[in-house]
């Protein structure tokens, strides 16, 4: 079968921009393709901090000073184009892959302080980009198999193909992909700012509902307009079909259900593996654990706090939103640290009440939790590493990169049983040895507490702790698993022309 051509579009591409999980995704699923022989091209903005980091770039031939229109003002960009690394710790040039990022360099847009913002702008940011991505294209008179859109940011690419740009032959046999990451961002905008995008005179292919109610969503247009969706996890695709969890979108989605697929994201285990991990100072694996112990002083003695063996640390790296689940520890946690011998080691940043609340624990137990407040990549790999427990109670995970990585660094989750965390986490089961965490179903502090308990019941038998901590470390959930159910459902799009 041919290689395909594929281009991916997405708000984040780690190592370049990188807020959350769908940063990761991108590059593994990128560099997964690339290296099955696929050509693929990654399209992100070029932010401002990618410039200030110094990243060397280089101008792409044939694509450059690109006027887009839009009918209140025209807009100039050019792709810059640099390599996707091999893995994100890995940067020097025989480490490249052979995976092209084009970042769509239009400073009026994308040079602002971070990579999201709540200016006025900020639907024109995105809807620019979709259109970057096909104006470019054209340019390289390259014709796409698949456009890869993620999230709401690239979601109305679908629409500007089957009607700004319908005319082109080039795009005649190209399908497009929306992949949801995260159905709780939508990107709903008044509908006034539909002139400012080019799509005033589209009413008809939006959402009616929407539109009676005087907006729109980048999300409903790209689930109305995609080839096909997927999302994240295969719980996922279930419950956003669902009330409790479809955020609104639920209806519409039922109307695609055959179109929407969940695959499980991959792990980049070039990131992310204790045994090479380049962040780590101490290195491990599940025949020899002795640098997991050595892991566990460094990273209390980091976050200042007394360091014994017998006393489990629990881990969390986290974005601190609702979403996340934390609320679930004021009635818990407190408890638990009181009673045992424990510690709490937290990075995270985001909603202020979180950061409070987890800042009020620290000053409440000096001795036994660690917080550091903000962004910080080589202490969330010291966290997976040093911890004995990783703490993920989500109210809803699409699917979830934590309690991956937590697996294969030792660190048992304890985790809410929804979305990608009810995918990836079996209950351990001490009678038959079977299971890799501690999952739980209700969304209750109780819930938590007794998972909590059940927990530290098996931490005191240390013998089957080591096997569970060993049946995490052996899962695989690589892109060389997962990147293939991708290039299955490009296939499946194409049909016969795929061949
Ligand atoms: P989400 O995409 O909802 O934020 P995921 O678990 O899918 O959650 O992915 C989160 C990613 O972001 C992981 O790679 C995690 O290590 C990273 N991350 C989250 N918060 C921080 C932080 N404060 N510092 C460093 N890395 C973080």
């Amino acid at each position: 079968m041919r290689p395909l051509r594929l281009a991916l579009c997405a708000s984040e591409v780690t190592p370049f921009a990188k807020t959350g999980g769908l940063a990761d995704v991108t590059s593994g699923l990128a560099r997964f393709l690339g290296q099955a022989g696929h050509d693929t091209r990654v399209f992100v903005p070029l932010y401002k901090k990618i410039v200030d980091s110094g990243l060397v770039t280089t101008p792409l031939p044939g694509a450059q000073a690109i006027d887009v229109r839009f009918p209140s003002r025209t807009m100039r960009f050019s792709i810059r184009t640099a390599r996707l690394p091999q893995s994100e710790a890995q940067k020097s040039d025989a480490q490249k892959s052979e995976v092209p990022v084009y970042f769509v360099d239009c400073p009026e847009l994308y040079h602002r302080p971070g990579l999201y913002t709540e200016d006025g702008d900020e639907v024109v940011r995105f809807a620019f980009l979709c259109r970057a991505v096909l104006e470019t294209c054209q340019r390289l008179q390259w014709s796409p198999d698949v456009i890869h859109c993620n999230d709401w940011h690239t979601g109305l690419l679908p629409l500007y193909l089957r009607t700004v740009y319908a005319w082109d032959r080039l795009f005649a046999q190209t399908k497009t992909l929306l992949a949801i990451h995260n159905i709780g961002y939508q990107g709903v905008f008044p509908e006034s700012q539909l002139d400012a995008i080019g799509l005033g005179d589209q009413r008809a292919h939006l959402h009616h509902g929407d539109l009676r109610e005087g907006r729109f969503s980048c999300l409903k247009t790209g689930i109305l307009h995609a080839t096909r969706l997927s999302t994240v996890s295969i719980t996922y695709a279930k419950e956003i079909q669902t009330a409790e969890y479809g955020m609104g979108v639920e209806e519409l989605l039922q109307t695609r259900s055959k179109d929407l697929v969940g695959i499980v994201n991959g792990v980049d285990y070039g990131d992310w593996d204790p045994a090479t991990d380049p962040l780590l100072p101490h290195h491990f694996s599940a025949d020899d654990l002795t640098g997991k112990q050595q892991m566990k002083a460094a990273l209390l003695q980091r976050m200042q706090l007394p360091y014994d063996p017998r006393a489990p640390v629990f881990g969390v790296v986290s974005r601190l939103t609702s979403q996340k689940g934390f609320e679930l520890f004021s009635d818990s946690i407190p408890v638990f640290l009181q009673r045992e011998d424990m510690r709490l080691c937290v990075l995270g940043s985001g909603e202020d009440k979180h950061e409070k609340y987890f800042q009020w624990l620290r000053d409440t137990w000096p001795n036994k939790v660690g917080i550091y407040r903000g962004f910080h990549d080589e202490l969330a790999h010291w966290i997976e590493a040093g911890s004995d427990v990783f703490l993920m109670p989500s109210r809803f995970e699409p699917c979830g990169l934590n309690q991956m990585y937590s697996l294969r660094y030792g660190t048992p989750p304890v985790v809410r049983s929804t979305g990608g965390l009810a995918d990836t986490v079996a209950p351990w089961d001490p009678a038959t040895g079977a299971g890799t965490g501690f999952p739980f179903l209700e969304f209750s502090s109780h819930a938590l507490s007794g998972t909590l308990d059940w927990v530290f019941r098996n931490w005191r038998n240390q013998k089957g702790w080591k096997q569970l901590v060993k049946n995490g470390m052996q899962q695989d959930f690589s892109w060389q698993k997962q990147g293939p159910l991708y290039v299955e459902l490009y296939r499946r799009m194409l049909g016969a022309g795929a061949n």
